[in-house]
């Protein structure tokens, strides 16, 4: 509100000087009758706000003025013909670039690497949820992985960390529904921690791990603080594992639920009955709101992909964890 009546004090003070100039410019006479006025100087910038000076500097103004008019795009030919011909009259096809900005031949594969994690959407390259894949070989057609064969002693070693945790659990046959989807070595888990129920979910054993340490490294540290008393006794699950795309999207990449690495949570359960519902936070300022998020945040630690409500709009009401293999171990939390 201020600022309107700032301007209009900077305007009220101006016009002594400019009372003279502000009448010519409109009309195309000017120049005849003020050449000393360096008014042409200022109207070349309005029209090619463009950083591309180099071109208008060579030539006067009004011959840059000229061309920016001109709707029609010099296109890749005029570009690429200039530039190996010395020619000192190249100006005009770059004044018909600056439209453009950048020329249409750049590759605009650049976007490719990781720009914004959509969620699990996949089937757009540029998606970023449960993000590409490293393979960028692969970009169109998603030929369905087979199902991750688990090494025997990273199996055992895992198994035994459940133990240690104190995970209830049971092992099960092998899941192979095709089309990818299924799990070399699923196991049941009832309670993920002695206490915690997870309602039997079904997912690998890596993930289990990973959910297991979360919570109890992480989240219920977090919850005392927030919280004091209070006791995480459940997750209440969103998709766990399910033979299905990303996002439930009917065509794309397999969805990491589909092979025992994804786990969504929907809410906690807590000792004295409440849940914490995974909501958007963003403008939470309550204790509740800094607990999920800074459950949000660790759990980056233990998982590869963290997809926190609000995240995309596949992810309102849920967080999704998944233990996604990627080169370099790399992760993606949003
Ligand atoms: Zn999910």
């Amino acid at each position: 509100m201020t600022k309107p009546v700032e301007q209009a004090q900077s305007q009220a003070a101006a016009p002594p000087p400019e009372v003279a100039p502000a009448a010519n410019p409109p009309a195309a006479n000017s120049p005849a009758d003020n050449p000393a006025p360096a008014t042409p100087v200022a109207e070349p910038q309005p029209n090619p706000p463009t950083v591309e000076q180099p071109g208008t500097a060579s030539e006067p103004p009004h011959a840059a003025e000229v061309p920016t008019p001109l709707p029609k795009p010099a296109e890749d030919t005029s570009s690429a013909a200039p530039a190996p011909v010395p020619t000192p009259v190249p100006t005009p096809a770059p004044a018909a670039n600056p439209d453009s900005g950048k020329p249409e031949a750049t590759k605009p594969e650049a976007d490719k690497p990781a720009v914004a994690p959509a969620g699990e959407p996949a089937p757009p390259a540029a998606s970023q949820g449960e993000p590409a894949k490293e393979e960028p070989k692969a970009e169109t057609p998603p030929p369905p992985p087979p199902i991750a064969k688990e090494e025997p002693e990273e199996l055992k070693a895992c198994l035994a960390d459940l133990a240690a945790l104190g995970t209830q659990f049971k092992t099960t046959n092998k899941i192979e529904e095709g089309e990818g989807c299924g799990i070399d070595q699923p196991i049941n888990v009832a309670e993920v921690l002695p206490g915690v129920d997870t309602g039997g979910a079904t997912m690998r054993c890596k993930t289990a791990q990973a959910l297991g340490h979360w919570l109890k490294d992480t989240v219920q540290p977090a919850l005392n603080i927030a919280m004091p008393g209070r006791k995480i006794t459940g997750l209440v699950p969103g998709s766990t594992y399910a033979c299905r795309l990303r996002n439930n999207a009917s065509t794309g990449r397999i969805s990491e639920h589909a092979r025992g690495n994804a786990f969504d949570v929907a809410a906690f359960k807590l000792d004295n009955g409440d849940k914490i519902e995974m909501k958007p936070r963003g403008d939470d300022h309550t204790m509740e709101g800094a607990f999920q998020k800074t459950a949000t945040a660790g759990a980056c630690l233990y998982f590869t992909t963290v997809l926190a409500p609000g995240s995309d709009a596949a992810h309102e009401d849920h967080l999704h964890l998944d233990t996604m293999e990627r080169n370099g171990d790399y992760r993606i939390c949003e």
